[in-house]
């Protein structure tokens, strides 16, 4: 089986910015459960594993952080409120909210101070469009796909339009196409982060050459999953692993050749633990 490896992947300068400020944080000794993070700090569960074992706990609200300890903010960003809670209780923040999403939220609160409309395009589960909408005092409006834009226009009369950062180009495309068709006045920001962009286009370009895939990181990673849906959209026989554990148990057999990729919130050793197995079937 041919193997190659993506040209790029693995971390991003995002999630890489995030560990690094958590592994500082990272209590010692007698100060251990003094530091957390709100929600999971990446969408990985290795490195979740491990900065647990360094002492950072993980709360899904404030209300197990006491006055003095410390409150990771993830790289997707948390609404404002949160933020303010936090502060006014006597948490001690450390933001690793990615300095890209931090424009998206910069933006989308000038907009509306500007008297636009915002829409964001993207998943309206995902948390970083969640803290986006927060910082326009939740008056933005959420589209998934072109369909949801009538309903989001409605009574508009100039809009402004940001993405979430790890939505496609081509998805985006379309959305600013059909907004034209509804709106005389848009301000459209193109705010995909590269990484996730050069990410795409370089599971696009294997997708051409192999016959599989293996994408390896997080199942609730939103970068990750896209790359997936990238490779099973051509028809590639896609692998989605967290590790190689769960590849082994895929009995993977019959391709002749694989390409393997590691998601933005994927560590590096991951995705070599998965190459140096493949290297050892035949
Ligand atoms: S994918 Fe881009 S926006 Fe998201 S955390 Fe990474 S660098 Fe930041």
């Amino acid at each position: 089986m041919k193997i190659i490896t993506a040209s790029v992947g693995g971390f991003c300068f995002g999630v890489k910015r995030a560990v690094k400020l958590a592994e500082k944080a990272c209590p010692k000794g007698q100060e251990q459960g003094k530091v957390y993070s709100l929600g999971p700090l990446i969408h990985n569960r290795p490195v979740i594993q491990d900065l647990s074992q360094k002492g950072v706990r993980i709360v899904n609200d404030l209300k197990g952080v006491r006055r003095g300890e410390t409150l990771l903010i993830r790289s997707h960003g948390v609404h404002p409120s949160i933020l303010r809670k936090a502060r006014k209780k006597g948490i001690k923040i450390i933001d690793a909210t990615c300095p890209f999403v931090n424009r998206c939220q910069r933006l989308a609160r000038v907009l509306v101070k500007e008297g636009y409309r915002v829409i964001v395009f993207g998943d309206k589960k995902h948390s970083e469009v969640k803290s986006i909408v927060g910082f326009t005092d939740d008056k933005a409006m959420v589209a998934e796909r072109p369909q949801d834009l009538q309903k989001a226009v409605k009574g508009a009369s100039k809009v402004g339009l940001l993405s979430q950062t790890t939505q496609s180009k081509a998805a985006f495309g379309q959305i600013v196409v059909a907004l034209l068709e509804l709106v005389s006045e848009v301000k459209i920001f193109n705010t995909i982060c590269q990484a996730a962009t050069s990410r795409q286009e370089e599971a696009k370009r294997l997708s051409k050459k192999v016959e599989s895939a293996i994408v390896v990181g997080g199942k609730n990673s939103a970068n990750t999953d896209r790359l997936a849906s990238i490779f099973r959209n051509a028809r590639i026989k896609t692998y989605h692993v967290e590790d190689v554990k769960e590849l082994k148990a895929c009995r993977m057999n019959g391709h002749k050749s694989v390409a393997v990729m590691g998601g933005a919130s994927t560590p590096d050793w991951i995705t070599k633990e998965i190459i140096n197995y493949l290297k050892t079937k035949k």
